[in-house]
């Protein structure tokens, strides 16, 4: 039996027993089973940073040229604009075909919520330098430690021969990750079992069912974007077969719904895009930016979830509206971390700047967990999809 299967089946006993257990046994989850899930994704979060920095290096000097570093980077950060622009025009559509806010009736009282501001775009790009190296591995700041490995991996290139001896040691560190992510990985099932089984036991059907509506246009709306626009990528611009390559990116693809974090995913994303053949310079480089900045799912629930309060309130938005909605949700998905309710923080940002009450979000905040599943999912395969579709274009580039 392959790894996705026994995943899958994790995933569906998970919920089985979550759905079984229920409020009343969530103590019991807690205590004994939702420490299966913790204790996965610590391992999986433990080798992240040595992953990130050891394949990025090794990427770039498997690159070996500054020049294909920007033309890709270029692609990349192109491919991963122009697809969350679509994710969140179609969670707009949804909103407004679906109505998911229309006729609720729930009462926001003793429902409080707080406004993200957004940061000043000059404080948000000097962030991505960082100061201590070391400082930015302690405490994972992918941005920052995607830009000390390039720095570090353009230093071994242009050192040539005096940097033989760092390169191979880096380079074991990064087989030794590899490794490492392949035996954290066997025992996947059980942690997703771990993950999955709390979040249904305390998301039972009488929390849903009084905001299905906004349940299902965000399942709907995450499930299209995927098949529709990485589909339509893949056998496009991609090498033609999108089953294949929904098949490779499962494993990932399941593991961000369990786990709901990009960032504790990203391991399992570079090992699937590694068994799919796709080159390890492009994606050691293409996914922890991805999923730092990629977040396609993120911008669908961002779409519907706005206008879901516009809705509640009854506020007709215009035009211009529905462009802050394009723009806000654009640069707050590329602002969501790749972390658990994320999105969510976010969005509040989004509600500010429509002048929308926050209270609206108060309604959302307690079913994010069940909205942030499949999003991180849609978040990872979105990843994998830009990342197939950069390599096959550098392959052409490299032929021509
Ligand atoms: N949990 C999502 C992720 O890790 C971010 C979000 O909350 O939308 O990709």
């Amino acid at each position: 039996m392959n790894l996705s299967t026994k995943i899958l089946i994790a995933l569906a006993l998970g919920i089985v027993a979550g759905l079984e257990l229920g409020v009343e046994g969530a103590e019991f989850v807690k205590t004994w089973i939702a420490p299966l899930g913790t204790i996965f994704m610590n391992l999986i979060k433990m080798v992240i940073v040595p992953l990130v920095f050891s394949s990025l290096v090794m990427g770039v000097c498997g690159l070996g040229d500054v020049k294909k570093l920007g033309r890709i980077g270029i692609k990349t950060v192109g491919l991963y604009l122009v697809t969350t622009a679509f994710a969140i025009a179609l969670g707009i559509t949804l909103g407004i075909l679906v109505e998911p806010g229309v006729g609720l009736q729930l009462s926001t009282e003793g429902l409080t919520a707080s406004a993200k501001a957004a940061p000043p775009i000059m404080k948000v790009i000097i962030d991505i330098f960082p100061s201590n190296a070391l400082q930015a591995m302690v405490k994972a700041n992918m941005l920052q430690i995607i830009v000390f490995s390039l720095f570090v991996g353009v230093g071994i290139v242009s050192v040539g021969e005096k940097a033989e001896a760092l390169k191979d040691t880096i380079n074991g560190l990064a087989e030794v990750s590899y490794k490492m992510v392949a035996m954290i990985m066997s025992v996947a099932p059980i942690g997703v079992f771990g993950l999955i089984t709390p979040v249904v036991a305390v998301n039972g059907p009488a929390v849903l069912l009084p905001l299905l509506k906004v349940v299902v246009a965000i399942y709907v709306g995450c499930l299209l974007h995927a098949l529709v626009v990485y589909g339509g990528l893949i056998k496009f611009f991609g090498d033609g077969n999108p089953v294949a390559f929904f098949k490779g990116i499962i494993p990932a693809s399941l593991m961000a719904f369990s786990s709901c974090s990009s960032g504790g995913t990203l391991p399992l994303t570079m090992e699937c895009l590694r068994k799919m053949g796709i080159s390890k310079s492009i994606s050691s480089f293409i996914i922890p930016l991805g999923a730092t900045i990629n977040m396609d799912g993120t911008a669908v629930y961002q779409g519907i979830c706005a206008l879901f309060v516009a809705q509640i309130y009854g506020v007709d938005l215009n035009a211009g509206q529905y462009m802050t909605i394009m723009l806000t949700g654009t640069l707050a998905s590329i602002g969501t971390a790749g972390v658990p309710g994320a999105g969510f923080i976010m969005l509040t940002m989004i509600l500010t700047s429509l002048g929308l009450p926050l209270e609206g979000s108060a309604l959302i905040a307690g079913i994010d967990r069940i909205l942030d599943m499949p999003r991180t999912s849609v978040n990872v395969t979105g990843d994998g999809a830009v990342c197939c579709i950069v390599d096959k274009s550098e392959r052409a580039h490299e032929e021509a």
